[in-house]
């Protein structure tokens, strides 16, 4: 896609006749996305879900991914899987990053302010804002503007984030002398997953979905129960991501497993929507 988008721009748009149809529209599409990304704060175009995060054995919710959001003018909702690597590519992603972090620490200082009980608030960190200089310090700003507590605050980053190891360390040490969780997204996914439990200061591991998805299946059931195992010798808190099903929840309870999320709980929830849920589950334990 990247040589296509070059030879586009380098023989002119009279050029876009040698491609096919899917492609044209492929690359249209992509111009459309990164020019409407520019533009997409100052528009009012992003808004924040909250995942529920619960303790399997209760399916009490004590926290909640914080999940971007982007609804384009022309295109509608753009899922993130696909708008997010453009932001990377463009660097539209340290803004929009910036943008997120602060919405969910105001968010989670609100519902704290209002009397629930304090949650857990994750929220993902690209790459190219983890490889920021000055990365620690603009998380410590944004948690003294909008006076959340940095001790329930969880940053996600995933395996691909490691390029300087020793640089990675230092960041992640600097996030954790604020009281900030670092937690490894897609655990397994990447190359170097026991690498990097090896040498990075973390707290929290996230089973990726497509271990859980296979987990009543025999390989998949040593591979998970065996990160869980691993992760509890280590001290970190292990969390599953995206168990649908009851057989998979039973699953992990027997192997373990405190936490986790899912669609057999909630699906991402808006700030409302998420107020309204926790207030039925205090009303019914009154
Ligand atoms: P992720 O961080 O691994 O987030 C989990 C994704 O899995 C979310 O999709 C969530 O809605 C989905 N999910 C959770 N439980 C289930 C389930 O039981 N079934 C199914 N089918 N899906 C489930 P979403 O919101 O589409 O986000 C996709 C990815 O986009 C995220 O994966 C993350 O990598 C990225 N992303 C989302 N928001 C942000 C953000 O603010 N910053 C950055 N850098 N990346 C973000
Ligand atoms: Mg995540
Ligand atoms: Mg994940
Ligand atoms: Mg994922």
């Amino acid at each position: 896609a990247d040589a296509a988008m070059y030879l586009a721009k380098e023989r002119g748009n009279n050029t876009y006749q040698f491609f096919n149809g899917t492609l044209h529209e492929k690359i249209e599409r992509k111009i459309l996305l990164e020019n409407g990304l520019r533009n997409a704060i100052q528009n009012q175009e992003l808004h924040v879900v909250y995942h529920p995060k619960v303790i399997l054995a209760t399916r009490e919710i004590f926290g909640m991914e914080a999940l971007l959001r982007w609804k384009h003018p022309v295109l509608g909702y753009i899922s993130p899987a696909e708008f997010i690597p453009i932001a990377e590519e463009t660097g539209q992603i340290i803004p929009i990053g910036e943008w997120m972090l602060r919405k969910a620490c105001e968010q989670a200082k609100q519902w704290e302010d209002s009397g629930f009980p304090p949650l857990y608030v994750a929220v993902n960190v690209s790459v190219r804002q983890f490889q920021q200089k000055d990365f620690v310090e603009k998380v410590t700003n944004i948690i003294h503007e909008t006076g959340m507590n940095p001790n329930y605050l969880e940053l996600e980053i995933t395996e691909s984030i490691i390029q300087d190891i020793d640089e990675s360390i230092n960041v992640l040490k600097g996030l954790q002398e604020l009281g900030i969780s670092p937690s490894i997204d897609d655990f397994g996914t990447g190359y170097s997953s026991l690498y990097i439990l090896k040498e990075l200061p973390i707290d929290i591991i996230k089973i990726d979905k497509s271990f859980i998805d296979y987990i009543t299946e025999k390989k998949d059931k040593q591979m998970v129960k065996t990160i869980i195992e691993l992760g509890l010798s280590l001290d970190l808190r292990v969390v599953a991501e995206g168990i649908e099903t009851e057989e998979q929840l039973a699953k992990l309870i027997e192997y373990d497993c405190k936490f986790g999320q899912g669609y057999l709980f909630a699906k991402p929830l808006d700030a409302v929507q998420f107020e309204q849920l926790l207030l039925s589950k205090i009303n019914d334990n009154i």
